[in-house]
């Protein structure tokens, strides 16, 4: 046995987390190391909670050895972590010391708690402003939050979700929604609508155009989604979607940029507190709910009790975890098919290997 003096032990107890080392953590009751203190504490006939508040630890805070964390405990930190790294973060400190502080009580790396604390706290805001989601290069898939230019149904197949309605009305979009960044819809609506502005502008005549990019500029409501803008101003002066895309098009740049700045505010304030209404109903789980039900049937409970627990239907978790089966079902399915392409060809259907 090796025992720390007085005055180390002093100093620990002054920033106790110096305590928790990369191979040994000292019991700071006798100045004892050991690599997990949860067995040891029993001894001084402390609970491993009592320990932490007589010695100042914060909550989340594992009484194991850094480097000898097992696997396990591993994943019960990430847990803890991106559920408490919001209570932990200080507004009124610099991100960077920010991540240092947590990643100190946590006793995990600065980079690993940016992540998660970015990765995390961003994707949920998504999740409650879907319109969010939409920015000008990318659009972020709600439910694994990648980044794409479009959401290929392939991908949406990847989470069990067959059409794009089935997506939007689980994400509470408006059905006309588009499903692409700002740049990759208005790629695909000048593709879609080339024949028909081609017609009616050279009826028309190009120097006659019904409105300029002013109107559209000044009429633009970033309250409303991209879509609903773009009927409206439609509407108004009888123009489809292509030929108002087409007045910031040509050869100045900046307009283009223009337009996907107006489309960019229009997803940061679009229907925000109607998307949160609408979704607790047309959803099968709210994200909470979601979230809380994965945790509990990956750690093996009932799916019974795992209902019970969240005061939901059987049916729910049922439907839930039909769908998953069905999204593992069709990713293996795509892996198997991306080692032997040709067998992705048969009489009828050629299945798409791109982008799962
Ligand atoms: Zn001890
Ligand atoms: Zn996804």
């Amino acid at each position: 046995m090796r025992f720390k003096g007085e005055k180390a032990l002093e100093r620990l107890l002054d920033d106790p987390l110096q305590a928790i080392q990369d191979s040994e953590i000292i019991c700071l009751l006798c100045g004892q190391p050991f690599q997990s203190l949860y067995a040891h504490l029993h001894t001084h006939q402390v609970s491993p909670d009592e320990y932490k508040r007589l010695i100042g630890y914060k909550d989340g805070v594992f009484l194991i050895a850094r480097g000898k964390t097992p696997e396990f405990v591993k994943t019960a930190r990430a847990q803890v972590i991106s559920e408490n790294v919001d209570g932990y973060w200080d507004a009124t400190l610099s991100e960077d010391v920010n991540c240092q502080n947590i990643a100190g009580v946590f006793g995990i790396t600065e980079k690993q708690i940016w992540k998660l604390y970015t990765g995390d706290s961003q994707l949920k805001k998504m999740r409650e402003t879907p319109y969010r989601a939409i920015g000008k290069q990318s659009i972020t898939c709600l439910e694994c939050g990648k980044k794409f230019r479009s959401l290929t149904t392939d991908h949406l197949r990847t989470h069990g979700l067959d059409t794009w309605a089935e997506y939007k009305t689980k994400w509470a979009y408006a059905q006309h929604t588009q499903l692409n960044s700002h740049s990759a819809f208005i790629d695909y609506i000048i593709g879609r609508d080339r024949k028909i502005v081609t017609k009616r502008w050279n009826a028309r005549g190009w120097q006659g155009r019904p409105c300029t990019v002013d109107d559209v500029i000044s009429l633009w409501d970033v309250s409303k989604t991209r879509e609903e803008n773009l009927d409206a101003i439609g509407e108004q002066f009888d123009l489809c979607w292509g030929e108002i895309i087409h007045l910031f098009m040509g050869k100045k740049h900046p307009k283009k940029l223009q337009l996907m700045e107006l489309m960019d505010k229009s997803s940061q304030h679009s229907q925000q507190e109607q998307c949160s209404a609408k979704k607790s109903t047309a959803n099968l789980l709210s994200v909470d709910e979601y979230e809380e039900l994965s945790k509990l049937l990956a750690l093996g409970t009932d799916p019974d009790i795992a209902a019970l627990k969240l005061g939901i239907q059987p049916n729910t978790v049922k439907e839930y975890t039909k769908r998953q089966k069905k999204a593992q079902r069709n990713s293996e399915k795509i892996s198997r098919l991306k080692a032997d392409p040709m067998a992705a060809i048969n009489n009828t259907t050629i299945t798409c290997l791109v982008n799962s």
